[in-house]
């Protein structure tokens, strides 16, 4: 068979007028269609709903992105029926068949992309650039997982004379997809078609407050070709329809993204053999992280400070990856905090949809409260370096920065989720590396150096998933940086790299005497 090579797609080039247009004018077209109504798809139809719900534009509470219908549990339990009639047939399609499904499906996004980034900016307040990334990440999730299934269709064989042994691999059966609201685009589609790909009738349940792009996403798996009750749009209630679903025996795997809280409730419940069920659940859980960068005396301060500031506030520090503590050393301390302070205060701040917007606002009421709950905590404890001001409209927080926090403070120590950083000062580089690994997290940290003494000590002694040296610690790309962490910062392989489909199958091995 031919060998498909996987290349990365590139990010709009919005330097290019012709692209920035045609950004513009997707944006002003997704403008005039907000407000529909989104319903549940189970078994191929779109079904009402007692219960509606608003996702409404995080820089404008008042304007309403798209109404989403929630669905009741009986409606849960019909899906679920669903895709255990279409599972037969799926697990009969050829991988090669499946994995052409997906690369449509990147066909597609790659024609809608402005388009889809328009609906990221507006439903959770990202600003172009990055939601345009996102778009990327989902393109190459389709290609790449692609693919990988057809390299490990080929399965492995360890023949002996008289005797054929192989070993290949089968889909585990119902996959229940909980999506978050921070990469809506990028993660609900990697989770996603990881589980079809690999043959799994799946069920997508997104967050809530990006149930709209999610609905985008599923729309576009439709026309692709995924047939009917083998990907349904499931929104509900995660406490309700979001936990019946978890809880029933039919569900085989739940790949998971989202809070350390509910993570850690998912895989409990999942771990309960319900009666009837003759399985165990796989759940992957990619959950929180207390990301550190440390800045030690040797390393370029204009860097350090300007990779600091776009990991941190970038999409208001509401990436599992964002940097929320920043270790510096001693010698460069000083230096250090005042250029991160005057570097984050030239940050512009406001509406997503506005090209010069940096920063934008934080998904929700709630989220906006707990973060200042938060800055109030981190006042008493240290020291306020920098408290911006932000839109009175919308969920905005402004960026805050914390100086002289002891490690163990609060906010050295919760996942905050917003543009709340907390600056360390530390004697020498063991400090630094005790402080860095001395959290309940192990999910991205960054060190800015020019030693190879500290780089190796970083790379051997650093506790993280994904580690970068001399550069900012967001933005992993799939089949480059592949992402995930340990510790509290999830369980499961590494999305975008080569075990990652590997949860999603079930391995089997055939001997036979000849
Ligand atoms: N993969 C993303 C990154 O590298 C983070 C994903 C997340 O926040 O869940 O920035």
């Amino acid at each position: 068979a031919q060998k498909v090579t996987f290349v990365n797609a590139p990010d709009t080039d919005y330097s290019r007028e012709v692209l920035r247009e045609r950004a513009q004018k997707a944006l002003a077209k997704v403008k005039d269609s907000l407000g529909k109504t989104y319903l549940p798809l189970i078994n191929g139809e779109y079904v009402q709903t007692d219960v509606i719900i608003d996702s409404v534009n995080p820089c404008n509470p008042s304007e309403i992105v798209g109404h989403i219908g929630l669905m009741s549990i009986e409606q849960a339990e019909q899906a679920l029926n669903a895709a255990k009639a279409a599972f037969p047939a799926w697990k009969k399609t050829p991988a090669t068949e499946r994995a052409k499904i997906l690369r449509k499906a990147a066909d597609l996004m790659e024609e809608r992309r402005h388009e889809l980034s328009a609906w990221v900016c507006l439903e959770v307040g990202k600003i172009l650039q990055q939601a345009d990334a996102e778009v990327s990440e989902a393109i190459d999730f389709c290609r790449y997982y692609a693919a990988e299934m057809e390299r490990l269709d080929a399965g492995y064989s360890y023949d002996i004379a008289g005797e054929t042994n192989r070993y290949q691999y089968q889909p585990r059966g119902i996959a229940l997809v909980i999506s978050p609201w921070n990469f809506p685009m990028a993660i609900a589609t990697g989770m996603t078609v990881a589980a079809l790909v690999a043959g799994n009738c799946t069920l997508l349940k997104p967050a809530e407050t990006s149930s709209v792009i999610a609905a985008k996403m599923v729309e576009i798996l439709v026309e692709a070709g995924i047939p009917k009750g083998v990907i349904q749009y499931v929104p509900g209630k995660g406490s309700q329809v979001g936990a019946y679903m978890v809880n029933h025996p039919d569900v085989h795997l739940i790949a998971f993204t989202g809070s350390r809280e509910v993570g850690c409730r998912i895989y409990a419940d999942a771990a309960i053999l319900q009666p009837g069920q003759k399985h165990l659940k796989r759940v992957i859980a990619e959950m929180g992280g207390k990301n550190a960068i440390i800045v030690d005396e040797s390393c370029d301060l204009d860097q350090a400070v300007a990779g600091a500031v776009f990991s941190a506030f970038g999409y208001s520090g509401q990436k599992c990856s964002a940097a929320s503590r920043i270790i510096v050393l001693d010698p460069v301390y000083e230096a250090f905090l005042e250029r991160f302070v005057e570097a984050t205060r030239s940050l512009n701040i406001g509406p997503t949809d506005h090209p010069s917007t940096q920063v934008g606002p934080v998904i929700d009421a709630t989220a906006q409260k707990r973060i200042q709950e938060y800055i109030e905590i981190g006042k008493q404890q240290s020291t306020l370096a920098l408290q911006m001001e932000s839109p009175e409209n919308g969920y905005f927080v402004g960026p805050t920065i914390f100086s002289n926090v002891s490690p163990s403070d609060t906010i050295a120590q919760e996942e905050i989720f917003g543009p709340v950083v907390a600056v360390i000062r530390v004697k020498n580089f063991d400090e630094a590396l005790a402080v860095a690994n001395g959290t309940d997290y192990a999910l991205t940290g960054g060190l800015y150096s020019r030693s190879p003494e500290h780089i190796e000590r970083a790379q051997n002694e650093f506790e993280v998933g994904n580690l970068y040296i001399n550069r900012t610690i967001t933005g992993a790309i799939v089949a480059r940086q592949p992402f995930g962490g340990f510790k509290l910062s999830g369980v499961g392989s590494k999305a975008g790299g080569p075990d990652y489909l590997l949860q999603f199958l079930e391995p089997r091995h055939i001997t036979e005497n000849i």
